[in-house]
């Protein structure tokens, strides 16, 4: 059977929808809970959290996934999402952190610019499922207030 894009190829960089949401946020067309941000990355607050403090990092680059993402840029992202992990860690007391980035629709992936997900973990505290359900803005602007500073 001739199945169409994603399955009969990898993603190319042409794939890239340059009017996904996260491509908004980048352009300022879309606001969001900003904990990081230098000349390679951005780091917020995911709007429909599955923990507390769950942050997202995203390239400056447009990248649809990990598959047409430059190797370079993504050594450069890691960086990144290693250092807002620290401060993601540090600001929510985490006793662990769960690390998620997905691919294709088969593979998890709801927004087609690469991101990183870092959710804070506590023993015996499960992920919450995903809802669909915005967490308040209050609490999003507290957790972001308390990472930006524990990042500082
Ligand atoms: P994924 O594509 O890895 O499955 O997940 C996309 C993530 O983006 C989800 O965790 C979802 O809650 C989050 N998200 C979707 N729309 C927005 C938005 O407009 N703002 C923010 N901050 N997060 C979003």
């Amino acid at each position: 059977m001739d199945r169409p894009f994603p399955f009969r190829r990898p993603p190319m960089p042409t794939d890239y929808d340059p009017n996904n949401i996260f491509a908004k946020i980048l352009r300022g067309e879309l606001p969001c809970h900003k904990v990081f941000e230098d000349d390679v990355a951005l780091a917020f607050m995911d709007i429909m959290p599955r923990a507390d403090g769950h942050t997202l990092v995203i390239p400056k680059t447009p990248a649809r996934n990990l598959i047409d993402i430059a190797p370079d840029t993504l050594g450069e992202l890691m960086k990144r999402v290693q250092h807002v992990a620290k401060g993601v860690q540090k600001a929510m007391a985490a006793e662990g952190l769960t690390i998620q980035q997905f691919n294709e629709s088969a593979g998890g992936q709801v927004v087609f610019h690469i991101h990183f997900h870092i959710l804070p973990r506590w023993e015996g505290v499960r992920l919450r499922p995903h809802t669909g359900e915005m967490a308040p803005k209050e609490t999003l602007q507290e957790q972001a207030a308390r990472i930006r500073a524990a990042l500082a």
